[in-house]
């Protein structure tokens, strides 16, 4: 069914966003309120706009589309097809201009856009919970997060909606640069530089280079959110303070005395009395964090004021401190908005976990903590300190991390190094590059085993379950699709 406040696309405002031109279109009355990409979701009256894949070049399937009641069809090249085409060079190119259009017809929106290693998905249902509660807040769907999805969540903007959350995700780039000029994000915020991705940026400055650019799109008194604890936060400033002198940070850090910005004298003193670093505070920061099995706790406080620090208890309905922190970048980008802190504090602790991270489920009287949404190495760290703080007998089910170029074989291996500091049971890895994880914690304890299919680590992993109760978690790349395991072993029992 058509939202009745749903914009209406017709020829001319499609050519006026596009620069394309009409073919077939004599007489057409074109009046449709979506624009789709795939042959397998048209509706009747649908604009069809065709997208050269790596699979499939969607040209071939104009006249599916036609024959499905597609009203036209926005192409780089003319079909032999009776319906009214739109010709423009590049129609990913033209996708980006039609979410532009639409996101400058509502220069009243108030849009948050938030990019950053990981953390993405899960700090924008956070603020979403927190903007949800004052209007209607368009939020990216799934992980519409890319130079396509960022637009195609453009064109479901209406106008009922005040404020749009939107993910911003870098493959390569000036990727940001793209999807970011099209959002004009009055809040830009980045969560953290991690290595996602490595293989593709070639070390980690050129991926703070690439998230930075969000901060070149920002609105005219538009605010810029900085990571304080990230070892990147300079240079992140660096790059905001040439858009915006509207900043504010969230976390701390430790940093040498001499850059701490005190008067000469106390420098002086704590120096003489062998002070040689401080923990400095951002605007807004945690403490008493405590982590629990089904949730955090912890103060939020502001930092704003010098004279007067702002402190409310939030009940964090996530686990893992990882997500304190995704809690606070939150905290930063509504109250950046002038949200009061209690309503941040309300839309935080009514907020849901979305599915796969982090997610906890009971599966025969055990333990599973789902996380196998993705991976990459800081994140499985944090999983992995995650199961660390459980009682009981832990397993680590760890499948292969994708994306990291040259670097893979090193990175499991550092990986297989840290792991083998924690206090966990076993861990059953699957996979090639997991490999490298194994023979790294074996080198220091031997619980580690390698498998290369997803039978016989089940198989094995059901003999550790017949021991009595135990809490397992389970990550991987999204291409390893390890959710089948939990799968298998839920419908096994
Ligand atoms: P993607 O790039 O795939 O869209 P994302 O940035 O949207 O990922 P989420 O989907 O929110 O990230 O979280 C994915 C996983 O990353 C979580 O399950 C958790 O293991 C880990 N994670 C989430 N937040 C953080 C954080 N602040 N620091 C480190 N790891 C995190
Ligand atoms: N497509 C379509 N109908 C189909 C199969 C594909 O419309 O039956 C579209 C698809 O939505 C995409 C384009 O064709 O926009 C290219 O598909 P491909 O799978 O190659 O895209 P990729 O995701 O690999 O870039
Ligand atoms: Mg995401």
């Amino acid at each position: 069914m058509t939202n009745p406040s749903a914009y209406l696309w017709r020829q001319d405002t499609l050519k006026q966003a596009t620069q394309g031109q009409w073919h077939h279109a004599d007489g057409a009355k074109i009046c449709a309120s979506r624009i789709v990409t795939d042959t397998r979701q048209i509706q009747a009256g649908d604009v069809f706009l065709a997208i050269k894949g790596e699979r499939f070049d969607a040209h071939d399937f104009i006249q599916s589309a036609h024959q499905q009641g597609a009203s036209a069809a926005i192409v780089e090249r003319i079909v032999d097809c009776d319906m009214p085409q739109l010709l423009v060079a590049d129609t990913k190119l033209a996708l980006g201009d039609l979410g532009r259009f639409r996101r400058e017809a509502h220069p009243d929106l108030t849009v948050v856009a938030l990019t950053g290693s990981s953390g993405k998905t899960t700090t924008k249902e956070m603020i979403g919970s927190i903007l949800g509660q004052i209007a209607p807040t368009l939020m990216t769907r799934g992980n519409l997060n890319n130079d396509l999805g960022v637009p195609m969540m453009l064109l479901e903007l209406t106008d009922e909606h005040r404020f749009a959350v939107l993910e911003l995700g870098a493959n390569h780039l000036g990727e940001i640069a793209y999807t970011a000029s099209m959002v004009r994000p009055d809040v830009a915020l980045i969560l953290n530089i991690g290595t996602a991705h490595l293989g593709e940026f070639g070390g980690r400055a050129n991926i703070a280079r690439a998230k930075s650019e969000i901060y070149s799109a920002l609105t005219n008194q538009g605010v810029a959110i900085l990571p304080f604890s990230d070892e990147f936060y300079p240079e992140l400033l660096n790059e905001a303070s040439q858009f915006t002198e509207l900043q504010l940070s969230f976390g701390e850090r430790t940093v040498p005395i001499e850059q701490a910005g005190l008067e000469l004298a106390d420098q002086t003193m704590l120096e003489a009395e062998g002070v040689s670093s401080v923990l400095m505070m951002g605007d807004l920061f945690a403490d008493d964090i405590e982590t629990f099995a089904t949730h955090s706790t912890f103060s939020l406080n502001t930092n704003i004021d010098i004279d007067q620090i702002d402190s409310l208890p939030v009940h964090l309905p996530f686990i893992g401190e990882h997500n304190v922190a995704n809690a606070l970048a939150a905290a930063a980008a509504t109250f950046a908005l002038g949200v009061p802190l209690e309503q941040i504090v309300t839309g935080l602790e009514r907020a849901t976990p979305p599915k796969g991270r982090l997610t906890r489920l009971s599966v025969d009287g055990h333990s599973v903590i789902d996380d196998t949404y993705n991976a990459n190495p800081t994140s499985m760290l944090v999983a992995a300190k995650v199961l660390e703080a459980e009682l009981g007998t832990k397993i680590l089910v760890l499948g292969d991390i994708f994306e990291l170029g040259d670097a893979a074989d090193d990175e499991h291996a550092k990986l297989g190094h840290q792991l083998a500091l924690l206090e966990i049971d076993h861990v059953l890895t699957l996979g090639n590059h997991m490999a490298h994880t194994t023979a790294a914690i074996n080198e220091q304890k031997p619980i580690a085993k390698h498998y290369t299919d997803k039978p016989s680590l089940l198989n094995d992993l059901r003999q550790l379950l017949s021991g009595g109760s135990v809490t397992m978690l389970f990550k991987g790349s999204r291409g390893m699709a390890m959710e089948s395991l939990i799968a298998d072993l839920t419908a096994s029992n």
